[in-house]
């Protein structure tokens, strides 16, 4: 393979990343180039649409006969809406924090300060403000206030039933009134206060470990409901977020290897490496699923040990790129008709070599995890009947939101954090 001259390599990069949408600045330096690892980023889904459709349609087939009887009819539904939540992130800006944790921004593990379950967490994440009278923002709530945190005000009950219908809404403003009991608590009388709101500092950091809770809960819902179409809807988001889960770059800041040279990382680990192998080498026999008695407990371990991950695929990669011959690490290659520049084969055989077969672990553990989330979720909802269970044909309405998504998804721009996810 002779080497690529940079310029060329830049250009050949820019038409990779253009295939997946969003513009990005070219490679102007030396310095920039050669650490453009992997180009495949930039809006590059995570795990790669590829990637995401066969952890949920293998999860499928894995279940028991009493799911198996709705599943195996709607697989390809399952299989196909896999890549949606990826597809949202283009049209609202609330999905993207779904996709991933920066557990290295609360310290380091196993992160006992930070609490498990969504409400505590949301709780210490949040401050609550009201406007007074006289012009001033007095914070109720949060930043270590000390007259705030008193345990005998019942703020959880007021989180959940203030705050938390509005989180990833937009909507920050609180009704005065619902805060009434807490501005005239013991000796804090804070007459005046004529509007409240609040700002969360959850989301910045990503949410998926929570966020994984909710949907489960919507899942068992929608079981116990036997209400098909939602059944459908949360296995195939379900299924994408415990995929996201099981990538180490989903739980921390350095999502990209942006913060030590590593541009590029997160599509080399999760697209690149699957696309070039998943379907010639990969093992992909898990076993039966699991019933998971503690769910919310089960999505930290998954992203606990995904982070605990982080260093082996960053460090790994680092040092091979200083060890392998830098003209065959990266290599022109076609996508939907079109020369882009990627990890050369080798390199990525490599890596993964390096590794020892992360990658695959990853994704098989993916698979299993998926199939015992949704098998839970029916156990939990008291196993339900899916034999006769209707799909009611999809409504127009329902088509024209799934086209209005693919058009944002088309036009190319990622809201929210732009790469790697
Ligand atoms: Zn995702």
């Amino acid at each position: 393979m002779k080497k690529i001259p940079l310029l060329l390599a830049g250009a050949l990069a820019l038409l990779f990343l253009g295939s997946f949408g969003p513009e990005r600045q070219p490679a102007t330096t030396r310095n920039q180039a050669t650490n453009r690892l992997a180009c495949t980023a930039s809006a590059a889904p995570d795990w790669g649409f590829f990637a995401h459709r066969r952890i949920n349609r293998l999860a499928a087939l894995t279940l028991p006969p009493e799911m198996m009887v709705f599943f195996k009819p709607n697989i390809d539904w399952v299989a196909d809406h896999a890549t949606d939540p990826d597809m949202r992130r283009y049209a609202t800006p609330w999905e993207g924090p779904r996709h991933y944790i920066d557990l290295d921004e609360y310290g380091t593990p196993p992160f006992d300060q930070l609490p498990r379950r969504f409400l505590p967490a949301l709780q210490q994440h949040t401050e609550i403000f009201a406007v007074l009278e006289n012009g001033d923002t007095l914070m109720v709530y949060g930043g270590g206030n000390p007259h705030t945190e008193q345990p005998d005000l019942p703020w959880e009950q007021f989180f959940s039933q203030h705050i938390l219908p509005k989180f990833s809404s937009g909507d920050a403003s609180l009704n005065v009134d619902s805060l009434q009991a807490f501005l005239k608590t013991g000796d804090r009388e804070i007459p005046g206060a004529l509007s409240a709101f609040f700002q969360e500092n959850l989301a910045k950091h990503g949410i998926l470990p929570w966020h994984l809770q909710r949907i489960q809960g919507w899942l068992t819902n929608a079981f116990r409901q036997r209400d098909s179409k939602r059944i459908l809807r949360y296995c195939a988001d379900i299924g994408h977020y415990v995929g996201d889960a099981h990538v180490p770059l989903h739980t921390t800041s350095n999502y990209n290897g942006q913060k030590t040279g590593q541009v590029g990382i997160h599509g080399f680990w999760e697209s690149r490496i699957p696309e070039l192998f998943a379907d010639e080498e990969y093992d992909y026999f898990v076993g039966k699923p699991n019933y998971l008695p503690q769910t919310a407990d089960y999505f930290w371990d998954v992203v606990l040990t995904s982070h605990s991950m982080v260093d082996s695929v960053l460090g790994i990669e680092r040092a091979l790129r200083l060890s392998f011959p830098e003209d065959r690490q990266m290599c022109p290659d076609m996508r939907n008709g079109r020369v882009i520049i990627a990890p050369c084969r080798d390199f990525a055989a490599a890596y993964q070599e390096a590794m020892q077969g992360m990658v695959e672990r990853r994704l098989r553990a993916a698979i299993q995890a998926v199939a015992s989330v949704w098998y839970t979720a029916w156990v939990d909802a008291g196993q339900p009947d899916l034999s006769k269970l209707d799909l009611p044909p999809t409504t127009e309405e329902e088509l024209r939101e799934e086209e209005a998504i693919r058009q944002k998804f088309n036009a190319g721009k990622i809201l929210g954090r732009p790469e790697g996810d």
